[in-house]
């Protein structure tokens, strides 16, 4: 394991590089040392992704990118070689800022708003956009 970080443990399977682009991991000036399994076996939910992140502890927005993305994932908050905190993602009931509404009319798409969409349902993923009403489920989900 790694001696600290962030450990984001059960990602949906074949989520994990969508994982560490929303949270921009791999750009120059974040210099985050990134490792990523795939499809390994999970004792709950079949297979999983693991994604860890040395020296790096989310914050409430990228941990809430990470919801969206795998809702089923848990975070492992890695201090001194032990887990100093462990706890699961919470799909936030406003998301503001990093979706992409998949309406091309929607304003968003064509002048300078930030986007919003409020969540509608957990299971399956259901958000729907605060300026056109457009319902969104989890594969018309894209990042900004
Ligand atoms: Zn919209």
């Amino acid at each position: 394991t790694i001696k600290a970080g962030t450990v984001i443990d059960h990602i949906t399977n074949g989520k994990s590089l969508e994982a560490i682009n929303v949270l921009k991991l791999l750009d120059q000036k974040n210099k985050a040392i990134v490792t990523a399994g795939f499809n390994l076996k999970s004792n709950k939910y079949g297979l999983k992704d693991v994604v860890k992140i040395e020296d790096k502890e989310l914050s409430k927005e990228e941990l809430n990118k990470i919801a969206l993305l795998a809702p089923k994932a848990t975070i492992n908050i890695i201090r001194n070689h032990k887990v100093h905190n462990k706890y699961k993602v919470e799909l936030p009931k406003i998301i503001e800022g990093f979706v992409k509404c998949s309406n091309p009319k929607c304003i968003t798409n064509n002048e300078q708003i930030k986007t919003k969409f409020f969540l509608v349902k957990k299971e399956p993923l259901q958000i729907r956009c605060d300026y056109c009403e457009r319902t969104m489920q989890s594969s018309d989900i894209v990042s900004l």
